[in-house]
């Protein structure tokens, strides 16, 4: 497949909406000082295979997609007991709501609401200084020093009394360890961490390639546990949207209020758009529209994968996960295997 016309082929189409519709995020002056008229697209494959059109090289704050990678480490570290702090279900209310923690007890519905964000950065933070753990690991995945942005870090904080509401509700409900203050730093910085679309491309690749890192091979989790945060990316990564998404695009998908959106193609690939004005969801509106283009364009959305036939070998793998599984057995669509043509879809 040829994803280097096609994703400039993207950005030419929506370049004429670029400006139009939306709003730019504008809760601190340096989002609201971005200009929305950009647009950029970036991809890697499974096999190192990358494309990118557009802004795809502009810095942007990566705010909420800060919170794949908090859980990513969250998981890393605490395996499953960091699940006694937090839930796995959509919210169906606003990434910054208070009210469900209420009725809840403090416990937050899933890692991607900012409630459940700051439970995981406390229990980082019970472990190690989260604030570098969070840049090494970014800087690690993208091969590319990953920085904060100062300004944005000082307004988040300047600026976020719910989630100050937020900590100290957990904090009540004996759900948060350290010192709220101290968590909260660790947030703030992490919403003020700045990448580009092609960083960020490369940064999530581990979720396209069963855990493993997208340069170095290594197991940054388990494949158990990279098809699980797929999954809540697909459930909850993307606010009160996610099954505006699923209709839509039918892709994990993880968003941030500065405009980027991360996508993944379980096993072939992983791309991130960007473009900074914002629909009422709180979802980028053009980045909405390119992975829409994108997925009808390819094929690639997860309810169509299914129909796209898979190699010997990835058939072999998920046989033996099926023959593992005491309650499950092998499903007849993944015995026939037959290759593919194209080395985009061949494995690492
Ligand atoms: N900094 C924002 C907040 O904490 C992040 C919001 C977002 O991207 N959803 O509310």
């Amino acid at each position: 497949m040829q994803f280097q016309p096609l994703l400039e082929e993207i950005v030419a189409t929506l370049r004429a909406e670029l400006g139009r519709e939306g709003q730019v995020a504008s809760y601190i002056p340096a989002l609201a000082q971005v200009p929305a008229a950009q647009i950029g697209i970036a991809l890697r494959t499974c096999d190192g295979e990358e494309a990118h059109a557009g802004d795809s090289t502009t810095l942007f704050s990566i705010q909420s997609i800060s919170k794949l990678f908090t859980l990513a480490l969250g998981m890393r570290e605490l395996g499953e007991t960091l699940w006694d702090r937090l839930g796995r279900e959509p919210s169906g209310n606003a990434f910054n709501s208070l009210v469900q923690l209420e009725s809840e007890q403090g416990l937050p519905r899933n890692p991607f609401i900012n409630a459940g964000a700051i439970a995981v950065t406390d229990r980082l933070v019970s472990r190690f200084d989260a604030r570098n753990e969070l840049l090494a690991l970014l800087s690690s995945l993208c091969d590319e020093p990953v920085h904060f942005d100062q300004e944005v870090a000082a307004s988040e904080a300047a600026t976020g009394f719910r989630n100050v509401a937020l900590a100290n509700f957990m904090k009540s409900f004996g759900r948060i360890d350290n010192d709220v203050g101290a968590v909260l730093d660790v947030y703030f910085h992490a919403c003020a961490i700045r990448m580009s679309c092609l960083q960020l491309a490369r940064a999530a690749g581990f979720l396209c390639r069963d855990g493993a890192h997208p340069f170095t091979n290594q197991q940054i989790l388990t494949e158990k546990q990279a098809r699980r945060i797929n999954a809540l990316m697909l459930t909850c990564g993307t606010y009160d949207a996610a099954g505006e998404f699923a209709f839509r695009i039918g892709l994990p998908c993880k968003s941030g209020v500065g405009g980027g959106i991360v996508a993944v193609v379980p096993d072939r690939l992983t791309l991130c758009v960007w473009s900074p004005a914002l629909a009422p969801s709180g979802n980028s509106l053009l980045g909405m529209k390119a992975l829409e283009l994108f997925t009808a364009k390819t094929g690639l959305s997860i309810f169509l994968l299914a129909k796209v036939r898979i190699p010997a070998s990835a058939a072999r793998r998920v046989q033996s996960f099926h023959a593992d599984a005491s309650n499950l057995t092998p499903s007849a669509t993944i015995t026939q295997p037959a290759a593919r043509s194209s080395p985009v879809f061949a494995r690492r």
